[in-house]
């Protein structure tokens, strides 16, 4: 049966193309490539989950592949598998040097590729849940502050390298102490839930919502001005009053949050430190001045 992975087979020879795809067909998605540059265009296109690449081809040779890959941030995380007839010591050492995963020699025993090109793809899923388990809370599924600071950095030097806008949003439930107390911290959760669910449902592709504290969330809004940002505070602020917590058959609990918003002044701002203790000014005010509220700082 086929499981949805995507392999890259990568061979000049075409005898070995077929034998691999024989064995290989079956169950993965197979690509192949009868030389390094194709490969790459096909990676470009299809993102494998794992490549089996030649070493000795004529142009480029699999190292060259391999560096290449491994240089370029969308597929350095590929892992890599060295089908090769190269046997000789400094070989293999370079075909792990340059980054490859594993490595094994022509010609192969077909059970053992299997099990190898199977552990590969286990490993690979093994990495990628570590990474979303490190990068999410886990309560809401949202960003986790950590994960946080790492890609606001990336987004904060993407936009001004392109002399981007940026704002931020912070918000946070209104006396949320008072919803634990009365109805028990299981409601509370549930209203943090609830909460971080609306962000999902509500903000673009490139927005980046995260879970900043214990009810305090932070939105980062690429290509967005401070406005931009105040509607869209204002209209989330409309949307959280909405929401209907199921207490009992009879009763429901809503809420409401406070917002403080600000932009990012790209030209003189080197990190997010300035713009974000102006959302929490700002915040602070919404608060002071009644909850509910949308407040900016400039
Ligand atoms: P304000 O309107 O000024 O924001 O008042 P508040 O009561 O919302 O704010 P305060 O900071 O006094 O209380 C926040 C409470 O949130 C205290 C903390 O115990 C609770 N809390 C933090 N994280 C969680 C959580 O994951 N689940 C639940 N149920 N409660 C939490
Ligand atoms: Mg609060
Ligand atoms: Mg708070």
């Amino acid at each position: 049966m086929k499981n949805n992975k995507k392999i890259l087979v990568v061979d000049d020879t075409e005898v070995n193309i077929e034998i691999l795809l024989n064995l290989l067909d079956e169950t993965y998605d197979v690509f192949v490539a009868l030389d390094g540059q194709t490969a790459l265009d096909i990676v470009d296109e299809c993102t494998p989950d794992l490549i089996l690449l030649d070493i000795t081809m004529p142009d480029m040779d699999g190292y060259e592949v391999c560096k290449k890959l491994k240089a370029n941030k969308k597929t350095k995380d590929i892992h890599i598998l060295f089908i090769t007839a190269k046997t000789d010591e400094d070989s293999i050492e370079k075909a792990y040097d340059v980054g490859g995963s594993d490595y094994i020699t022509k010609p192969f025993r077909p059970k053992e590729l299997l099990a190898r090109v199977n552990r590969e793809l286990q490993l690979q899923d093994l990495k990628r849940e570590l990474k979303f388990l490190a990068s999410t809370d886990p309560m809401t599924k949202l960003y986790n502050r950590r994960y946080f600071g790492k890609i606001s950095d990336h987004i904060l030097d993407l936009a001004i390298r392109e002399k981007k806008d940026l704002a931020l949003i912070m918000l946070d439930i209104d006396k949320f102490k008072n919803i634990n107390d009365t109805y028990g911290h299981q409601i509370g959760d549930d209203v943090i839930i609830e909460l971080s669910n609306k962000l999902k449902e509500q903000q673009r592709k490139s927005d980046i919502a995260c879970r900043y504290g214990g009810e305090e969330f932070v939105i980062l809004l690429p290509e967005t001005s401070l406005d931009g940002a105040m509607i869209v505070a204002q209209k989330l602020k409309r949307e959280i009053e909405q929401i209907n917590i199921k207490i009992s058959s009879s009763q429901n609990l809503q809420f409401t949050a406070s917002f403080g918003v600000s932009e990012v002044y790209i030209e003189k701002e080197k990190n997010l430190e300035p713009s974000l203790k102006r959302a929490d000014n700002a915040l602070y005010e919404a608060k002071e001045s009644g909850r509910n509220k949308v407040c900016f700082e400039i």
